[in-house]
């Protein structure tokens, strides 16, 4: 029988990209739209790991489904690291992708060193609590004015260095191939039959009370 995972993020892009890749496994794929709708996971902790397993977790509890969860940010290095775990919220509470990026390019207004980091982990959390986690990473550079198109969040604004493009100038299909989230689930598929024994594994192992 096929395992049953749960995509969970409200996050429309996010969920188009694991499904892109993952949809070709022999899992059966649900999303959040599936369940009835619970409070949202509250994103509190001090790293990516954190965020992840939170997010995963308190749906993997809620729906009794194993869930896997991205937590991803950018980190800058001429911002000693931020916006971070802040980068959903990086101009305030609620803050679009706009005004993210916005914020941004006024921050790094007169900087030179403009390297940076999209950092992604995949957390996959069964409903007794135990969990699986793989990162990727994708090294680049902010440029000054927007450019592309496709994508989401700040990838119009993170240049690729190798290919002279920014993440918002390649398509969906291409962008898994260089990315941060792209390259944790190359570990994720990589490491498939090991991850499906565990979740058999999990299905048997109750929560601790
Ligand atoms: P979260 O992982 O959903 O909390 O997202 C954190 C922030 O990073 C949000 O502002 C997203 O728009 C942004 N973000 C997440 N993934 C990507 C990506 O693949 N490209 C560009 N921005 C992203």
């Amino acid at each position: 029988m096929e395992n049953v995972i749960v995509l969970a993020t409200g996050n429309r892009h996010k969920y188009a990209e694991l499904r892109q890749v993952l949809g070709n496994l022999p899992l059966a794929l649900r999303g959040l739209v599936d369940f009835a709708p619970v409070p949202e996971a509250v994103e509190d902790g001090v790293s990516f790991g954190e965020n992840a397993y939170k997010k995963a977790h308190h749906y993997a509890q809620a729906y009794n489904v194993p869930c896997l969860a991205d937590d991803t940010g950018l980190v800058v290095d001429a911002l000693g690291g931020k916006p971070g775990v802040h980068s959903a919220r990086y101009a305030g509470p609620g803050a679009t992708d706009r005004a993210n990026c916005e914020r941004l390019l006024r921050e790094l207004a007169d900087v030179d060193r403009r390297t940076a980091r999209f950092v992604c982990v995949l957390t996959l959390v069964a409903p007794n609590g135990a969990s699986l986690s793989w990162e990727g990473r994708c090294e680049g550079e902010i440029i000054t004015e927007w450019r592309g198109e496709h994508g989401f969040g700040y990838d119009p604004l993170f240049l690729v260095p190798q290919l002279n493009k920014t993440l918002a100038e390649i398509p969906l299909a291409e962008k898994e191939a260089y990315s941060h989230r792209g390259r944790a689930l190359a570990q994720f598929m990589g490491e498939f039959d090991r991850v499906r024994e565990w979740l058999r594994r999990q299905a048997t192992v109750r929560r601790a009370p």
